[in-house]
Order: C-alpha cells, then sequence, then structure tokens
C-alpha cells in the first residue's frame, strides 16, 4: 500500500497545451480518491502522468514515497483500468485476468489460482473461460479491475472506470466498486466527470478546471462548501443558486444582512466584506418555501414552474426577475403564478466575492 505526492506537476503536450498546470495534491495511503471536473480540464492526463503514460514537463511524483517522475510505467507499482477496459478479445477471462502475472514470468499453477481467487473476489466465478466478447459491459468492466488488482500494484487508477455501462448497471457497479476498494484498502485515484459519482464513491475529491485546482476535499465538504463559484456550479444534482447581492450594512465581519432581487438574505461571514459586491450561493435544498408572510431577512416572488424529481419537485421561483430554484416535497408544489416567500438559515447561505468568485464566509 501506499500514497501518492504530488508536487508542482506540469504536463504540457507538444501542441503548447498546458494540460496538468501546477499542480499539488497527496493522496493518502488506502485512500479512494476522485479527479473530477468539466471535459478537457486535465483529469485523464494527471492520472496518465501518475502511471507513466506522460510525461511531466515539471514537478514530481512520489509514490510510497520514491520519485517516480522518470520510472517507467512497468515499474511505478501502478495498475491501471482505462475508460474502454482494454481487454484482449483473443484471450480468455483467466488469461486477461492472469496476463500482467505471465509477463512477469509467474508460475502456470500459481497465476491459475490467483485467476480464481480474483475472479471470487469480483464476482465472475463462472466466467472464467469466457472470452471478452461473451459478457456484457458490467462483467468486462469487472474483468478489467480483476486484471489490475491481480497484478498486484501498490497504486489502482482508474479512467471513467463506469463511463461505458447503462444507468442501471452503473448504480450497481458504483455499490461493488465501493465495497470492493474498501475491502482491499488499495489506495485508489479515479477520474470522473460526473459529480454525483464523486460525492457517492470518494474519500476525498479533487475539482479541476483548466489543468488546476479549484477545490480539494471530503464531499460533504465541496458540496456544503464549495471554495469558489466554478465548484459551486459544478456540484449538486440541482445546481446551487448564484444570486448577485451588496452586503446592506456596513460591518466588516460578523452576521450580515444581504440585498439580493426580490428581497434580503441573511449571512455569516469572517474575512472583511464591507462595500464588497457579492455573489450570494444558496443551494435549492436549503431554502425553505412558504405562501406565509415571514418576518427578518427574505426572498419574495412568483411560482414560474415546477418540474418534478420524483419525491421531490424543483420550483423556480421569478424574485424581481431573478429565477431562484427551491425543492419541496412533491406533495407540496405550489401552482405557477402563486406568490412566496423564500428563507434561509444563515448557515446555509454562502457569499462569494462577484469579481474572482472565491469564497467569502
Ligand atoms: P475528458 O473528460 O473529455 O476526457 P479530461 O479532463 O480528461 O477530459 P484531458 O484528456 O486530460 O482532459 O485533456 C486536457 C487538455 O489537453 C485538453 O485541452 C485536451 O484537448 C488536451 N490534450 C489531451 N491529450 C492531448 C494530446 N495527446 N496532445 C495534445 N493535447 C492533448
Amino acid at each position: 500500500m501506499a500514497g501518492i505526492d504530488i508536487e508542482g506537476l506540469a504536463t504540457v503536450y507538444p501542441n503548447g497545451v498546458r494540460a496538468v498546470d501546477g499542480l499539488d495534491l497527496q493522496v493518502a495511503d488506502g485512500e479512494f480518491f476522485a479527479l473530477l471536473g468539466p471535459s478537457g480540464c486535465g483529469k485523464t492526463t494527471l492520472l496518465r502522468t501518475i502511471a507513466g503514460l506522460e510525461t511531466a514537463t515539471e514537478g514530481t511524483v512520489r509514490i510510497d514515497a520514491a520519485d517516480v517522475t522518470r520510472t517507467d510505467p512497468g515499474k511505478r507499482g501502478v495498475a491501471m483500468v482505462f475508460q474502454d477496459y482494454a481487454l484482449f478479445p483473443h484471450m480468455s477471462v483467466s488469461e486477461n485476468i492472469t496476463y500482467p502475472l505471465k509477463v512477469r514470468r509467474v508460475a502456470a499453477a500459481t497465476r491459475a489460482s490467483v485467476a480464481s481467487r480474483t475472479a471470487g473476489e469480483l464476482s465472475l466465478d463462472g466466467l472464467l473461460e469466457r472470452k471478452p466478447g461473451q459478457l456484457s459491459g458490467g462483467q468486462q468492466q469487472r474483468v478489467a479491475l480483476a486484471r489490475a488488482i491481480a497484478s498486484e500494484g501498490k497504486v489502482l487508477l482508474l479512467d471513467e472506470p463506469l463511463s461505458n455501462l447503462d444507468a442501471r448497471l452503473r448504480l450497481e457497479a458504483r455499490t461493488f466498486l465501493k465495497k470492493l476498494q474498501r475491502d482491499l484498502g488499495i489506495t485508489t485515484v479515479f477520474v470522473t466527470h460526473d459529480q454525483a459519482e464523486a460525492l457517492a464513491l470518494a474519500d476525498r475529491i479533487a475539482v479541476m478546471e483548466s489543468g488546476k485546482l479549484r477545490q480539494l476535499g471530503s464531499p460533504r465538504e465541496v458540496f456544503a462548501r464549495p471554495a469558489n463559484t466554478f465548484v459551486a456550479n459544478f456540484i449538486g444534482s440541482t445546481p446551487m443558486n448564484l444570486i448577485p447581492g451588496r452586503i446592506t450594512e456596513p460591518v466588516d465581519q460578523g452576521d450580515v444582512v444581504v440585498s439580493v432581487a426580490g428581497g434580503s438574505l441573511p449571512a455569516t461571514t469572517f474575512v472583511a466584506v464591507a462595500d464588497v459586491e457579492v455573489t450570494v450561493g444558496i443551494r435549492p435544498e436549503y431554502l425553505t418555501l412558504t405562501t406565509n408572510d415571514v418576518s427578518g431577512p427574505a426572498l419574495r416572488g412568483t411560482v414560474l414552474v415546477a418540474e418534478n424529481l420524483g419525491t421531490q419537485s424543483l420550483v423556480t421561483v421569478d424574485c424581481d426577475g431573478t429565477l431562484v430554484g427551491v425543492t419541496v416535497p412533491e406533495e407540496d408544489e405550489p401552482a405557477a403564478g402563486t406568490a412566496v416567500t423564500l428563507t434561509a438559515p444563515v448557515s446555509r447561505v454562502l457569499l462569494y466575492d462577484r469579481e474572482t468568485g472565491e469564497l467569502l464566509t
């Protein structure tokens, strides 16, 4: 088992694209770590640079405290699962799983026992003699994982491991992967562009944009306190409301009232915010909708439309021209045109610098 230590890492392609642009991060021993970000943000390049399939232009990669920045991929002690699984079509499942051992000239009897043990761990019993073409997508994905695990790397690298599966299989495979990682305790880095997948699986998430790290934290941290408006926009199945506002009382820090279109919201800040134009961040799940009068800071508006999300509805309220989303239990869905009031607990209202987009609270 091993941790990964990345320092000042940059990977520049020959065409000049700085796909990874000055990154520092540490992955702890045994951690399940997600690289998350939109298409083109550099997450696959970072994974491939850790694996040694791309060459770092600047900085260092250490695995288990050893500097592997210039080490061949085969000698880094990493096992990688590719997005398309990269199975050998002419080999059986058993031969696919034990291929890395064959390359290392491990004896046939040992290989057979590793194949049967790993197949057991990954629920592939009974499929060892089949060819990849005779397997479902989910089974192929598990063979690719089995091959990576059987190679006994110190670190497991997964590039969008669930993206080739349909929605239902994907949920099943997600649970399976989480349990497997926990049981094996192997340090795992996985790439995904799916924020729900990262939130569900990872111990910690690195959110990337344009080759840079925008936030590093637990799923709870990145969901509840996005460090900037980029992360706020990216995380959450219903997007966070980001509303332009102005702090009305001339205070430096502490409890403040922010005036926004349609009314005001309470907030707390620990940095000097007097005379700062802000963006107020509030998740639809943390707003309360009522048709009653309320005292204290609140937003007033008219229901524009409601979308059914299953047990919840996402209601869009027009607050003086600014559209604000709020989730309500499906049975409480108000009709379009209803005049409503929205309130939020002070602990859930985030303030971002309007210019830089960085968190002020
Ligand atoms: P996706 O989710 O779409 O796979 P990603 O976040 O994994 O995206 P990368 O594939 O790492 O992003 O790409 C990062 C940047 O580097 C992009 O701008 C991409 O166009 C560029 N890039 C990727 N591979 C190469 C290459 N071989 N040569 C030149 N540029 C590349």
